[in-house]
């Protein structure tokens, strides 16, 4: 085995963690989550939002559970998310009164599949080990894993000035109580900052792991997060933390940030750390705009798992960037809604359609790579260039099969017909297994 196989196999050697059914960890496929962003005393709101952000491809979605309003009605909330027929894992996000709200509503406590605590954030000096090991003993009780959430926003600041006091002071390392994971420790001398942060971050993350052991939970029972809001830091922190640590990574910014910006920037670390063998389970904290589609973390999430060739998620959609060759914009309307109508379709077609998610469609502006793409797609369209017929050859697993005219309207209709067509006589479960015969 090479050394980067290794090393990738060896960061991948994590513990399995199973999340209402869905395992993170212990080589599962890398589990796609996000976040509601409605009131969760709302239920109608919120279970809707749940209930869309799992079709969208979500297959674990956590809400907010910050209030005594929120806490007593996680119960129906679970309940009604269910009666829908979805099955999504639901994980509580607790910060400052998680021990309160866990002991004072049971029903809350035993609905959700999962805790997610910020030790950073559950209280101050001694009450701060009391009140996570509060929580820790309710989950244990309930037979719950818990996601340990470190983020640098919220660190534990007497770590940080311990640390800070050992650097002014003789050089020395951040002891660490050995976690059973790993024997963890960071060699400060002239640490900058960003070092010094990673290690109280990792520190924090395994101090807590050893707090909520001896609290009586497993160690199939604890998920870790250390988040940043900068990738060049997420990727070293990360890094670390698998070194340093068997328990599974839940991987993601803390704050991606809006649109384009948060796009890359998530891509940009994680499918560093993912490539590497590291993370089990993905967040792409997206802002979203006011009024905006919050399933957009979840493509996101899909897409780059998918561009990474780690899950399969949907049809993918080729389309060309467009150029001089071509002065219309029939190949983007056409791509877009392509797009759209497959995201659309998806949640009722892969019940129905196993292996659908594997479909290729190429919509193409132009004869210079139109025919050629379209040829190599199970599902292609070549648009028309500027001065080219105005007829659009369409191509069905490589052969050229009918050639489309008309309005847009028209041909866009045309091409969701023989999309339709080649999804339901492709993937229909007779075609699977007289393909399998
Ligand atoms: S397929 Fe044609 S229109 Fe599209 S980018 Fe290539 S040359 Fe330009």
């Amino acid at each position: 085995m090479a050394h980067d196989e290794a090393q990738n196999a060896l960061l991948n050697d994590t513990v399995a963690v199973s999340v209402g059914g869905v395992t993170i960890g212990g080589g599962a496929p890398i589990v796609v989550q996000s976040m509601t962003n409605t009131d969760t005393a709302d239920i109608a709101a919120t279970a809707r939002q749940i209930i869309e952000l799992a079709e969208a491809g979500s297959e674990l979605v956590r809400v907010t559970v910050n209030t005594h309003e929120a806490a007593a009605g996680v119960g129906d909330l679970v309940r009604r998310v269910r009666d829908e027929g979805c099955t999504a894992p639901i994980v509580g996000d607790f910060h400052y009164n998680g021990h309160v709200l866990l002991k004072g509503f049971p029903a809350c406590a035993m609905a959700l599949d999962k805790y997610r605590i910020n030790p950073g954030n559950v209280g101050a000096g001694r009450t701060r080990d009391a009140h996570f090991s509060t929580i820790c003993r309710i989950a244990a009780d309930n037979g719950k894993p818990v996601r340990i959430g470190v983020n640098a926003g919220s660190l534990n600041p007497d770590l940080v000035d311990e640390a800070m006091r050992r650097i002014s002071g003789t050089p020395n390392s951040i002891p660490s109580r050995k976690p059973r994971s790993a024997d963890y420790s960071v060699e400060l001398g002239e640490a900058s900052p960003e070092f010094i942060l990673n290690g109280c971050m990792i520190r924090s993350a395994l101090d807590s792991t050893e707090l909520a052991l001896s609290s009586g939970l497993r160690e199939d029972q604890i998920v870790i997060s250390c988040k940043s809001s900068s990738p060049r830091h997420l990727i070293q922190l990360y890094r670390d933390l698998a070194r340093a640590t068997r328990q599974p990574l839940h991987l993601g910014l803390t704050e991606a940030g809006m649109d384009l910006k948060g796009l890359v920037w998530s891509a940009a670390s994680m499918a560093v750390l993912l490539e590497e063998g590291i993370g089990d389970t993905i967040r792409v904290s997206l802002t979203p705009r006011p009024g905006g589609d919050r399933r957009e973390e979840v493509h996101a999430a899909c897409e780059l798992l998918q561009a990474l060739g780690l899950r399969t998620f949907a049809p993918t959609v080729t389309a060309c960037p467009g150029c001089g060759r071509t002065a219309g914009v029939l190949y983007q309307r056409l791509a877009e809604q392509t797009e759209a109508y497959v995201r659309a379709r998806l949640p009722e077609w892969r019940g129905t359609y196993p292996g659908v998610e594997r479909m290729t469609i190429a919509v193409m502006g132009c004869i210079v790579n139109g025919p050629g793409e379209s040829k190599a797609a199970n599902v292609g369209i070549s648009l028309p260039g500027n001065d080219e017929d105005p007829h659009c050859p369409v191509f069905v697993d490589g052969l050229r099969t009918v050639t489309l005219s008309g309005t847009p309207e028209e041909i866009e209709e045309a091409f969701r017909g023989i999309i339709d067509t080649y999804v339901e006589t492709r993937y229909s479960q007779a075609s699977n297994v007289k393909s399998h015969d």
